[in-house]
């Protein structure tokens, strides 16, 4: 809507003003690593932050949600959603709840997740520091990071604040801000152009052809089984990633045996159970058995099925995956190298 320009030293007094106001979360530290949390106190954010553990999707779509309650016929809906901003998220972690937003839009309304996305604001934020399995400024370039309020890009003596919405609008009578001047915009633009280049990891490939040829080898078995031979099976690379969306649903029951909740949990396809299907009378078969199968599904979801519908791949490369696989085997740069290489 408009861009902004707010000085160094005005901007610790927005941050006070910002957590009196409203319920914020963003990247603080924890024991060595970056989280997204409830900030209370403004010099607990660290915008200079690489990458959290877990992404901010889960200020909507929490590890643990109830959906409904029940008594005895009676069912009545959880929905009660928070106003929060979401203060701090990177670029590739917009793009990912973008892609969360459509695909929980898509086919009946998941109102249980729309209702915290749609009472949230994002204020997004310039890269500062690049975490070292990052590979954001080669992947999906095709896909426009879309859906926050506002974005704002450290410059110098200050911070460039471009609001997209009158979500983002509203943030502005909380600090003084001015009209950005040309200059700070283009410093801006230059700022946010010039970090894409440091990532550490680069894929190589355009979306394109990584989707036609990773599908292409779905059926070269030895190969996706040569990927997965280390693989524990733990769903940690799911857990983490942000564009991951799949949970399972279990019905809790109180102790007088008429009441309780239906609540979902994160999922994990990567795990032996995710697949594993009742047949009744007590048997079941498990549809995506092998590890092989398991490793290959996550990354045909991530570089080739979803493509056609987020027009451009579900990986935003933010490198979560690589980083949380104590095999060292996640990293979808490698993976997606190794079966290029093998189908030239
Ligand atoms: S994090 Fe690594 S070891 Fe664990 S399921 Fe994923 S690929 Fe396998
Ligand atoms: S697949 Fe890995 S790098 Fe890509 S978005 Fe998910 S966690 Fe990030």
């Amino acid at each position: 809507m408009s861009d902004y320009f707010i000085n160094e030293k005005d901007f610790g007094d927005f941050l006070k003003r910002l957590v009196r106001a409203r319920n914020v979360l963003g990247p603080k530290a924890k024991r060595g690593h970056f989280v997204f949390g409830r900030i209370e106190n403004p010099e607990d954010l660290r915008l200079d932050y690489d990458v959290t553990i877990l992404p901010p999707k889960k200020a909507f779509f929490p590890t643990c949600q109830d959906l409904v309650r029940f008594d005895g016929d009676q069912v009545s809906g959880c929905i009660d959603p928070v106003d929060q901003v979401l203060f701090g998220v990177h670029f590739y972690d917009v793009k990912a709840i973008d892609m969360t937003d459509l695909l929980f839009a898509e086919r009946g309304e998941d109102r249980n997740y729309t209702a915290n996305r749609q009472a949230a604001t994002i204020v997004a934020s310039s890269i500062q520091s690049v975490s070292p399995r990052a590979f954001w400024g080669s992947v999906g370039k095709e896909v426009e990071p879309k859906g926050h309020d506002a974005f704002l890009t450290k410059v110098a003596r200050g911070y460039v604040y471009q609001s997209r919405t009158p979500k983002g609008s509203a943030l502005l009578e909380l600090g003084k801000f001015r009209k950005a001047e040309a200059t700070e915009l283009e410093a801006a633009r230059k700022a946010d152009e010039a970090v894409k280049k440091k990532c550490p990891e680069t894929l190589k490939y355009g979306a394109a052809e990584v989707a036609k040829k990773v599908r292409a080898a779905f059926p070269d078995e030895k190969l996706w089984e040569r990927l997965s031979e280390r693989c524990f099976s733990c769903g940690s690379c799911n857990l983490v990633c942000p564009t991951c969306y799949c949970f399972d649903v279990q019905d809790h029951w109180n102790v007088d045996q008429r009441s309780g909740a239906r609540t979902r949990y994160w999922d994990a396809c990567l795990t032996s159970e995710f697949s594993k299907v009742s047949l009744g009378a007590g048997n079941s078969e498990n549809f995506r058995e092998s590890r092989g199968e398991r490793f290959r599904h996550r990354i045909l979801r991530k570089a080739s099925y979803l493509n056609e519908k987020l027009g451009g791949p579900a990986c935003v490369g933010c490198g979560r995956c690589a980083a949380a696989c104590t095999a060292d085997i996640a990293d979808p740069v490698k993976t997606i190298r190794e079966v290029m290489e093998a189908a030239s």
